[in-house]
């Protein structure tokens, strides 16, 4: 994105957030509509805005998130014009100038004030480019969630797979096109386990013929673990309508958080081993360490993110933790899965370290199942 101008627009109401992106759009610019407070907040994260307009008061009547938003553009320093429209009474908007809004524009508004407000400098021949963000509701109730699988190979014979990791993505393009940022969204918006069983169903729906050829490979948020009969309920139900045996089912715990208590996660993984259901620690190492819970879940895979894996054959550091997540693997019978392998050096260098399983563009980026079915089919 390199627009000379960058909009963000943050506002519930659809036909209002529209019509605020049309008088935009005439001026040939970047334009990210969202509909939530939180959404917005990663699109700032994201990217730098030159314009941010904002409503006061959002779907909470006693909450102000549109100051705290104005508070959070300035604690950042950033140069955003802040331009409020609102109906907000007097008081609140007397309050909005006070923390750095440049202008408070009263509600109902024309096209053209939206217009002058914000000035376009230099070219306004480009065309322009509108993102709308799904809500989290439209995301689930619009069954927006879809599903590609990257193949984890024998590093031996990397014609064949072990199993497909399920990777999430949206249907339509959007700022969540990055599914960490998708699930961060869910997490902010407290709702994260809603996100994570739609998107178990989905992959499972999704991959049901690569789990013949394969282990199905899912990520999970290790909050799961606190709604973890709900989420049992999920997929095992999926799992049956799309006669995929629960004995091909992998649940990768990402480090996106931290784990509940150990007693829990115990329990929990005990009852989901007693279905076959089998674990993974995804990007061991890289942020809250789910190691301490190792004896608790009994992971059959330990797998080492791209952040280490990635040329690691010419990075003493980065080689050292790999082969030391190796040899720990093999202390407690996991396997290895080395992800981030994108040359065949790497690929090299995991086979002569006894890695076990393999994971990178070397091998295949995240594809669409009917294609990975078709390439490994008959290698199963
Ligand atoms: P992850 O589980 O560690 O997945 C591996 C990521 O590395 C994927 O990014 C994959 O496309 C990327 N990758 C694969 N091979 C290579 C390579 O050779 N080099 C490099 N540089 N990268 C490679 P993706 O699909 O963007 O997913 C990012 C993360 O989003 C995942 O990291 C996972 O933590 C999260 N995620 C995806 N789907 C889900 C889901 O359904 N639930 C949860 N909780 N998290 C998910
Ligand atoms: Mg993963
Ligand atoms: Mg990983």
């Amino acid at each position: 994105m390199d627009a000379t101008q960058r909009i963000l627009i943050i506002e519930v109401d659809p036909g209002t957030c529209s019509t605020l992106a049309d008088a935009l759009r005439a001026r040939g610019r970047q334009v990210i509509a969202c509909r939530d407070v939180e959404s917005a907040h990663m699109a700032i994260e994201r990217y730098p805005f030159t314009h941010v307009l904002t409503d006061i008061t959002f779907t909470r009547p006693f909450r102000f998130e549109g100051l705290e938003l104005i508070d959070r553009i300035k604690q950042a320093g950033l140069s955003t014009s802040i331009i409020v429209v609102t109906n907000a009474g007097d008081d609140l908007r007397r309050e909005a100038f006070n923390r750095g809004a440049n202008v408070v524009l009263q509600k109902p508004f024309s096209g053209d004030q939206i217009r002058d407000l914000v000035e376009c400098p230099g070219d306004t021949s480009t065309s322009a480019v509108v993102t709308f963000v799904p809500t989290l509701d439209d995301i689930l109730s619009g069954d927006l969630l879809k599903t590609k699988f990257q193949p984890m190979v024998w590093t031996e014979d990397p014609k064949y797979a072990v199993g497909f990791e399920a990777l999430t993505r949206l249907k339509t393009d959007s700022l969540f096109a990055d599914p960490e940022l998708l699930f961060r969204y869910a997490q902010r918006k407290g709702r994260v386990v809603d996100l994570e069983m739609a998107a178990a169903a989905r992959s499972i729906t999704s991959g049901s013929e690569l789990s013949r050829v394969g282990i199905l490979s899912l990520n999970i948020h290790p909050e799961v673990f606190a709604h973890a009969d709900r989420f049992s309920d999920v997929i095992m139900d999926a799992a049956a309508d799309a006669e995929v045996s629960p004995h091909r089912l992998v649940l990768e715990i990402t480090e996106q958080g931290p784990l509940p208590d150990l007693g829990s996660v115990e329990a929990v993984a005990a009852v989901m081993r007693r279905h076959g259901i089998k674990f993974a620690f995804d990007d061991v190492g890289i942020a809250y360490s789910h190691l301490r819970a190792i004896a608790a879940v009994r992971p059959s895979y330990l797998k080492i993110s791209q952040h280490f894996g990635t040329a690691v054959e010419s990075n003493p550091f980065n080689r050292k933790i790999v082969e030391n997540v190796e040899a720990l693997a093999r202390s407690f019978a996991s396997e290895v899965v080395l992800e981030g392998i994108e040359t065949e050096q790497t690929d090299e260098f995991a086979r002569e370290t006894g890695i076990t399983f393999g994971q990178g563009y070397y091998y295949g980026r995240p594809a669409d199942a009917e294609v990975l079915l078709e390439r490994y089919r008959s290698h199963a």
